[in-house]
C-alpha cells in the first residue's frame, strides 16, 4: 500500500494572504496558476500540468466534475470563507506563515485572516518594501539605519517569526561585503532619486548586499529564522543571480547562528539547494513553490533534496498566495510528491514506514515548529 500522509499536519513556512475580491470566473482565476505576469500567458495555461492538476484537485475539492464551468460555479457558491475553512481542515494545515510585505493593498490584513482560517497564523517580514519605505521617510542614511535596526530589534516578542527577503530578483544572491561608507554613498543617490520621484523599487547592488548582510546578523543574534527566495519566482528575475550556492558569504562561520530558510527548492538548482542543506548545519531546504508551478517535476524535485540532504534539513510550504485553492492543490501535490518518494526508498529497501512517516512529520510540520520558534 502507497504512503498516505494526509493524516500528517502542515506547517507551512512561505505563504501568502488571500484577495478580498476573489476572481470569479476562468479567465481571472487562470492568472494564478501562472508567475508569468504576461497576459498573453494567459492562454498557455491550460496546456500547463499546473493547471491540469489544478482541476482535477478541485474538482475533488467541491464534489464536481473537473472541468472550469463546474469548478467555478461551484466556488462562486461556496466563497471565500467556506473554501479557506475547508481547504485549512481536509488540507490539515496546522499553521501558515504569512509572507506580509506582498500585494498588501488588496489582500486580507493578518487579522481577517485569522478570522476565516481555523489554523495558527504567524508573521514573515519581507525585508525590501520595509527598506523601501523607511527610505522613502528618512532624511539621511544615519537616520535611516537608526530606523531599520529598529525594526530588525526584538522580533519575537513583536510577533514577528521570521525575516525574508527578495535580494534573488533585485540584485541577485551573489552578496558581496560593502563597508558603511560604501554603503552611504549608495544611499545617498538612491534617497535623491526616490524622494523626486515618491517613490521606490530598491535594486541598489551595494546598499541592498550591506542592509542585508545587517538583517542576517540580527537573524544570528536572535536565532529568527531569515528565508531567502531562490530560483524561479518573479517573472523579472535574472536566472544567472538566483542559484542558491551564491550565497556564500552568509554561510560564513560568522552567521552560524543564523537560521537560513533557501525558499522555492532553488528551482532549477535544486542540487545546489540540496547540498547547502547537507553541507550547513544552520541552512534549511524549502520545498515550496516549485511543488506548484513546476508540478509535473514535483516528484523529481522532492527526490532530489531528500536525495542528498537530511530529512531534518528539509521544510515544506506551499507559496500559496491570492486564492485559498492553491493552498489545496499545494498540499495535494507535495503530499503526494513526498509519498512516492518515500515509498521509493522503502522499496529499495533503505527505510522502513515507521521511519519514513517520521521523516514525513519532520519535513512537513516538526522541523518547521523547531526552526521557527513556534
Ligand atoms: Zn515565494
Amino acid at each position: 500500500m502507497p504512503l498516505d500522509l494526509a493524516h500528517i499536519p502542515i506547517v507551512d513556512g512561505h505563504c501568502h494572504s488571500l484577495l478580498r475580491q476573489q476572481p470569479l470566473g476562468e479567465d481571472g482565476f487562470r492568472l494564478h496558476l501562472t508567475e508569468s505576469y504576461h497576459p498573453a500567458m494567459a492562454e498557455h495555461v491550460p496546456h500547463s500540468l499546473l493547471y491540469r492538476w489544478t482541476l482535477r484537485e478541485l474538482a475533488e475539492l467541491f464534489g464536481c466534475d473537473p472541468t472550469p464551468d463546474a469548478i467555478h460555479a461551484a466556488r462562486r457558491e461556496r466563497g471565500l470563507e467556506w473554501i479557506t475553512r475547508t481547504v485549512v481542515e481536509r488540507g490539515n494545515f496546522r499553521t501558515w506563515l504569512i509572507d506580509t510585505g506582498f500585494d498588501t493593498g488588496s489582500t486580507l490584513s493578518l487579522d481577517d485572516l485569522r478570522r476565516i482560517a481555523p489554523c495558527r497564523i504567524e508573521e514573515v517580514v519581507r525585508l525590501e518594501p520595509l527598506i523601501e519605505r523607511l527610505i522613502l521617510e528618512a532624511d539621511g542614511f544615519d537616520g535611516f539605519l537608526d530606523a531599520y535596526r529598529a525594526s530588525l530589534a526584538n522580533l519575537r516578542s513583536r510577533g514577528i517569526v521570521g525575516l525574508k527577503s527578495i535580494i534573488a530578483y533585485r540584485s541577485g544572491l551573489a552578496i558581496e561585503p560593502v563597508g558603511r561608507d560604501a554603503a552611504g554613498r549608495a544611499f545617498s543617490s538612491v534617497h535623491d532619486d526616490a524622494k523626486r520621484r515618491g517613490t521606490l523599487r530598491i535594486g541598489s547592488k551595494p546598499l541592498l548586499d550591506h542592509l542585508i548582510v545587517l538583517a542576517v546578523e540580527e537573524s544570528a543574534r536572535q536565532g529568527v529564522p531569515i528565508q531567502f527566495h531562490t530560483g524561479l519566482g518573479d517573472p523579472d528575475l535574472d536566472l544567472t543571480m538566483v542559484d542558491p550556492a551564491a550565497l556564500r558569504i552568509i554561510f560564513a562561520d560568522r552567521f552560524r547562528a543564523a537560521p537560513i530558510v533557501l525558499l522555492h527548492t532553488g528551482y532549477p538548482y535544486v542540487r545546489s539547494l540540496a547540498y547547502l542543506a547537507a553541507m550547513f548545519p544552520n541552512v534549511y531546504a524549502d520545498m515550496g513553490e516549485a511543488i506548484l508551478f513546476a508540478a509535473g517535476e514535483a516528484t523529481e524535485i522532492t527526490r532530489e533534496l531528500v536525495g542528498l540532504a537530511p530529512a531534518s534539513k528539509i521544510l515544506f510550504s506551499t507559496d500559496a498566495s491570492l486564492v485559498p485553492e492553491l493552498y489545496w492543490v499545494g498540499a495535494r501535490l507535495g503530499r503526494r510528491a513526498l509519498a512516492r518518494v518515500l515509498d521509493e526508498h522503502i522499496a529499495e529497501g533503505a527505510l522502513d514506514e515507521r521511519t519514513a512517516l517520521d521523516w514525513a512529520e519532520m519535513i512537513l510540520w516538526r522541523n518547521s515548529e523547531r526552526v521557527y520558534g513556534l
